[in-house]
């Protein structure tokens, strides 16, 4: 069965612990830092972190996850802002290795109309450049996209990505339903078969972490609209087959579902639990 988490946006390690606790999380993805800006991230004092790693640990929460913020653009053609997503991400796996976070989670980039393959190969160098700055035990994910617009990250494009990179072992899949859904990946009626697609372009052994979120529209769509479980086109019968499907079984599983306050984590909890019983 996997472990079952959620986002949690709150950057008060405190209130990060408490609110794993109280939705009863077996993993938990976090910002290290406002998602919206490029800041840094706040000044936690040793003491504050040393208690956050131990209460985790105490409450058996593991692994846990970081997802960068939404402004680097590891593909980006403007140079200023290619140094800047660079730094952006040694600095979130350096957090990652203080908080004692297994992942660092990145959306791969975006070519800005530069097409494809130029976006996947300014990537590669972003991620080469990376590894090449900071050494730490701390897996960088790729996330699947919807393959909206300009973006990159359909299993083609990170097959490649993967391919390209020095450091192969230091780098790792987020499996995320509604994205792949969105991107053209038939997981609701051909499972299987994506698996299948992905273990022969990637290997399945690079899956490290899923993100459960239904689809707004249509497999294929490419639109990126996250909805509660059971309410998009997966639907409930699409989310029992992912989570009793065996190969995820061993794979945490973090819900981004969209949130008014903390009854709407308490729901989506719920059906995922409830879908993994049957
Ligand atoms: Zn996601």
């Amino acid at each position: 069965m996997p472990k079952i988490g959620v986002h949690l946006s709150s950057l008060d390690l405190n209130e990060i612990v408490n609110k794993a606790t109280y939705l009863g999380c077996e993993t938990i993805q976090i910002f290290t830092r406002n998602p919206k800006s490029w800041a840094g991230p706040p000044n936690h004092s040793k003491n504050d972190i040393k208690k956050f790693k131990k209460s985790l640990k105490e409450r058996n929460i593991s692994p846990s996850a970081i997802h960068a913020s939404y402004l680097p653009n590891l593909a980006s053609p403007d140079s200023y802002l290619l140094e800047k997503s660079i730094n952006n991400i040694i600095s979130e796996l350096k957090c990652g290795d203080i908080l004692g976070a297994e992942f660092v989670v990145i959306h791969p980039g975006s070519h800005k109309g530069q097409g494809s393959e130029i976006g996947v190969r300014n990537i590669i160098g972003s991620i080469n450049v990376i590894f090449s700055f900071i050494k730490n035990p701390v897996l960088l994910l790729l996330e699947t996209t919807a393959a909206e617009g300009n973006e990159i990250g359909t299993i083609d494009e990170i097959a490649k990505i993967i391919r390209g990179c020095d450091e192969k072992e230091r780098l790792g899949i987020c499996f995320d339903t509604c994205h792949i859904f969105a991107a053209g990946c038939d997981i609701v009626n051909n499972l299987d078969g994506v698996l299948e697609e992905f273990d022969k372009k990637i290997g399945l052994s690079k899956i490290k972490l899923i993100h459960l979120n239904d689809s707004k529209y249509e497999c294929g769509s490419k639109r990126d609209r996250h909805l509660h479980i059971g309410d998009g086109f997966i639907g409930e019968e699409g989310f029992e087959r992912i989570l009793n499907c065996p190969f995820f079984s061993d794979i945490p599983a973090i819900l981004e579902t969209p949130k008014k306050d903390d009854w709407d984590d308490v729901k989506n909890i719920g059906m995922v639990r409830k879908l993994l019983k049957n």
